[in-house]
């Protein structure tokens, strides 16, 4: 069963590449960013709780998300593997998924997206999202159409709250504090592989798909 963990810091690239090897695999790609966008937008009593933090860059607490993921899990797609993108984020939710899966093994593998940190605040602070379907643009290297419709489903082209500047060096920071121990965790752990995200995507997503192909 193929059970993969993108690991990284925000715009280091590990969602695109989740998205299209997840189709490559017929696996769900789970995004727990994505989940709790998806509340905020409904504005249920989890986006209520959850906006604020995230405008700020900080990170939702632990029993939240393991919340999520434990009911994400049950879901049918969810039998046959998954990539995780953006989960988990501190040590905590590494060990409740491995009490949640019983042990590190079943965890396939862990891939590490590494990027220097100036490159990622300026691909952040770039970046530009489809309101509607969530496909992302980049100012500099793929600019969105002039009138800021979405080439996909025409939605509103925007600049995510939490790509702005000052939120980004904040998430920055939050990432070194509370994510970065998970590099260690996992290889300790003997599970984690490490790409270089800042090589060209097709080249990234190559090494990717080799690593895969041995699960
Ligand atoms: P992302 O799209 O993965 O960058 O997530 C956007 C925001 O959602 C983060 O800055 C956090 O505030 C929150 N978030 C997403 N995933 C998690 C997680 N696993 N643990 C805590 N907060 C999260």
């Amino acid at each position: 069963m193929k059970r993969f963990i993108f690991l990284g810091a925000p715009g280091t690239g590990k969602g695109t590449q989740a998205s299209v090897l997840a189709l490559k695999y017929d696996l769900p790609q789970i995004s727990t960013g994505d989940i709790l966008r998806k509340a905020v937008a409904e504005g249920t009593d989890l986006g209520k709780k959850a906006k604020q933090i995230m405008d700020s860059g900080g990170l939702v607490s632990d029993d939240i998300i393991l919340g999520l993921i434990e009911k994400r899990l049950q879901e049918p797609d969810a039998q046959k593997g998954f990539i995780f993108d953006g989960f988990p984020r501190t040590i905590k939710q590494a060990q409740d998924l491995d009490a949640l899966l019983s042990g590190a093994d079943g965890i396939s593998g862990v891939v590490y997206f590494q990027v220097d940190e100036e490159e990622i605040v300026q691909r952040l602070t770039s970046r530009r999202t489809c309101g509607q379907c969530g496909l992302n643009y980049n100012t500099i290297t793929d600019p969105p159409p002039a009138d800021f419709k979405c080439r996909v489903c025409g939605g509103a082209v925007i600049q995510r709250d939490d790509d702005k500047e000052s939120t980004v060096r904040n998430r920055m920071v939050v990432y070194n504090e509370k994510t970065a121990p998970l590099v260690k965790y996992y290889q300790d752990h003997d599970k984690l592989y490490a790409v270089d995200g800042s090589q060209p995507v097709e080249i990234v997503r190559q090494q990717i798909i080799d690593y895969m192909n041995r699960f």
